[in-house]
């Protein structure tokens, strides 16, 4: 469909609490997550960034996410809700495609349980732990629903760091260590 502008950290759709979808296969719902992945496609190949994307990040507040996982199937998730996290809690790298300037490290819980919808209305729950990083992904992004951004979780604030320095230093051991190609 289109590759959509990426709104900005200030830019108030971003501290927004988004709406519950309520007709999970309108076509304006299918329509959102093609630009989201378009969205996303677009900013993995020029950055080598990216691996999900949140709906208020293109100015739609609705509660719907889409992760573009390397080398996995298009995964839109609608309705993400956390409904378990794991007391056990750990320190990782994060970034945003709102302010991919700088990265810092943040604290989440190390693993949680999802449901969701997908397209077709259907509910589903995964587990996600430390595999593919998924457990931090989707916290970040859920959280993105309901206006709050990984710099709001910064473990200290010493640690942020601008991407340049973070590619020097970090990103060898970290989830961004994947190339743009993939
Ligand atoms: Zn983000």
């Amino acid at each position: 469909m289109a590759v959509r502008t990426v709104r900005q950290l200030g830019d108030p759709v971003l501290r927004e609490k988004c709406q519950e979808v309520e007709d999970v296969s309108a076509p304006e719902i299918r329509a959102l997550v093609e630009d989201l992945q378009d969205t996303l496609k677009y900013w993995r190949k020029t950055t080598g960034y990216g691996r999900g994307i949140a709906a208020p990040q293109i100015g739609v507040s609705q509660r719907v996410i889409f992760l573009g996982l390397p080398g996995e199937a298009p995964w839109p998730l609608v309705n993400p809700k956390i409904i378990d996290r794991s007391a056990e809690r750990i320190v990782v790298w994060d970034a945003c495609l709102s302010f991919l300037s700088i990265f810092m490290q943040v604290e989440r819980n190390r693993d949680i349980t999802v449901q969701y919808q997908d397209l077709e209305g259907q509910t589903h729950q995964i587990k996600a732990g430390e595999l593919r990083d998924l457990s931090e992904l989707l916290q970040h992004e859920i959280d993105h629903l309901d206006g709050i951004l990984c710099i709001d979780r910064v473990t200290d604030l010493k640690t942020v760091c601008t991407k340049e320095e973070f590619e020097k230093r970090y990103r060898a051991t970290s989830p961004y260590a994947t190339t743009a190609s993939q």
